[in-house]
């Protein structure tokens, strides 16, 4: 019972505990079983049981009484360690935040929370969101619960490795990731599982440890494309708080399933092609082309010759974004202080010994490229080309209503490699970078196993605000796909 308890995404929990199959409190705990069992593949930073089950008892309670408070009521969730969560630690993975414990829940996770969730726990991340192979935490890396037969760990992909790893090895009916410039599709995509990047300004970002502003956005990862549209209607909204969260109405995202797409145009980008591309990330994209035409929906070439310049622009402002946001780590206000002999020497040793190798190179990238004598040659210039990106974007969406493109250009890789050359690690980024840099919503769904039996997503984007076609036309993909592969050794 309990291993078929934890393969439950949100929707089938949901209808078993409406249905008083079993309460959230059997739900949360054999979930709580799934984690404790494999520690091993260092998913969680911190575990959250006690709360867990007193939320879940406080969900049954409810149920029990003829009301529930919203559409996660009772269903267990991971919520990535990036995420301020009242009274309960805060690392970002970062030696920096040792010990920060905020006296405040995020937007993001308050949402979840009023809206019945119940916490499970922290899940591992890069330090500060900055990485594609979850090996930047301050606590270790995180294994892919992808495994064959040579026996080697591959990574989750990064930075949100954590959540997705929980949700594909059967520990949370889904989690909460954050997205800079790939952070949930690249990792969903490494673990076979959805992750969803909404529209900048969709979700708030208040209370979630910020990397770089003008891109972090906070999105669903999950086991089906339902799931996610359940999970984004609960956590979307206009805040307050954060003066870049959009006065919006929120649709009702799961009222765009279930249908075909007849009259879809679905531009395939050209440059997405790169060279070197492995042949079947090539062939798994032309399988998903033929797959929305089988539904209705009509292919259409399109062009957007800027897509290789937007690695380096995204490399030039996240960093210089990340080198102000990071400044407030002063051994002052948050987590670590390491004293010095004056305030200048702690500022430095704190900053020194807080912060990882990769986050360093980030912060030293980010105070060169705002530099006087650099500003204009390179921070400048690259929010030049994130404006001809966008302006790109926005011509083809008036052909097109989505583009589909891979989501990575491979599988998952081995823990240890590209870890000598930063821009190798950066390439993973490549196809859900120009994205972000457009403030667009994206989401990365499983297409099939590679060659070697890992899994490859596939990936649309959509027109600013509509959540509702990038879901309708993922959910095709999905069902298309058939995608039910679970890693070998998953609990359930
Ligand atoms: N991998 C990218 C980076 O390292 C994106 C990270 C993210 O989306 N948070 O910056």
């Amino acid at each position: 019972m309990s291993s078929e308890l934890t393969s439950l995404g949100v929707s089938e929990a949901r209808a078993g505990l409406a249905a008083g199959d079993f309460t959230s409190e059997e739900l949360t705990r054999a979930n709580l079983a799934a984690i404790e069992a494999r520690r091993g593949l260092n998913i969680f930073i911190t575990e959250t049981p006690e709360i867990a089950i007193e939320r879940a008892r406080q969900s049954d309670a409810r149920r029990a009484g003829g009301e529930t408070i919203g559409p996660m009521d009772g269903v267990p969730i991971a919520v990535k360690d990036l995420f301020c969560t009242e009274d309960v630690l805060t690392t970002a993975a970062s030696h920096i935040l040792d010990g920060f414990t905020p006296p405040y829940e995020s937007t993001i996770s308050g949402n979840l929370r009023a809206a019945g969730a119940v916490m499970l726990g922290k899940t591992n991340m890069d330090e500060f969101a900055m990485g594609s192979a979850n090996v930047t935490s301050h606590y270790g890396a995180v294994k892919n619960p992808w495994k064959l037969a040579d026996g080697k760990d591959r990574v989750p992909g990064g930075s949100s490795g954590g959540s997705a790893a929980a949700v594909a090895a059967n520990m949370a009916s889904c989690a909460i990731g954050s997205d800079t410039g790939g952070s949930i599709r690249q990792p969903a995509s490494f673990c076979g599982i959805v992750g969803m990047k909404p529209t900048y300004g969709r979700c708030s970002r208040w209370g979630m440890v910020a990397f770089a502003s003008s891109l972090d956005q906070a999105g669903p990862m999950s086991k089906s494309v339902a799931d996610a549209a359940i999970m984004l209607g609960a956590m979307a909204g206009h805040d307050d708080k954060d003066s870049t969260s959009a006065d919006k109405p929120v649709p009702d995202f799961s009222a765009a399933l279930g249908q075909d797409l007849k009259g879809l145009r679905v531009g395939i980008p050209a440059e997405y092609r790169m060279d070197g591309m492995a042949r079947e990330i090539e062939d798994l994209w032309q399988q998903g082309t033929q797959w929305l035409k089988d539904a209705g929906a009509e292919p259409v070439e399109v062009s957007l010759k800027h897509t290789k310049y937007a690695l380096p622009a995204y490399y030039i402002v996240a960093p210089a974004e990340a080198s102000s946001n990071l400044a407030r780590y002063d051994g002052v206000r948050y987590g670590l202080r390491v004293e010095g002999e004056d305030l200048t020497d702690m500022y430095e040793a704190t900053r020194g010994q807080g912060f990882g190798a990769e986050v360093r190179r980030r912060v030293m990238i980010g105070t060169y490229v705002l530099s006087a004598g650099y500003y204009d040659a390179y921070y400048v210039k690259a929010q030049k080309v994130r404006t001809l990106i966008l302006g790109e974007f926005q011509d083809a969406f008036e052909d097109v209503d989505v583009l589909l493109t891979p989501t990575t250009p491979y599988p998952a890789f081995a823990i240890g490699e590209k870890m000598d050359d930063p821009v190798q690690m950066y390439l993973n980024d490549v196809f859900t970078v120009p994205a972000s840099l457009a403030g667009l919503p994206a989401i990365s769904v499983p297409g099939g196993l590679s060659a070697e039996g890992l899994p490859l997503g596939l990936h649309l984007i959509a027109k600013p605000w509509d959540e509702q076609t990038l879901f309708r036309a993922a959910e095709v993909l999905e069902r298309a796909a058939g995608f039910d592969a679970t890693p070998p050794g998953a609990v359930g």
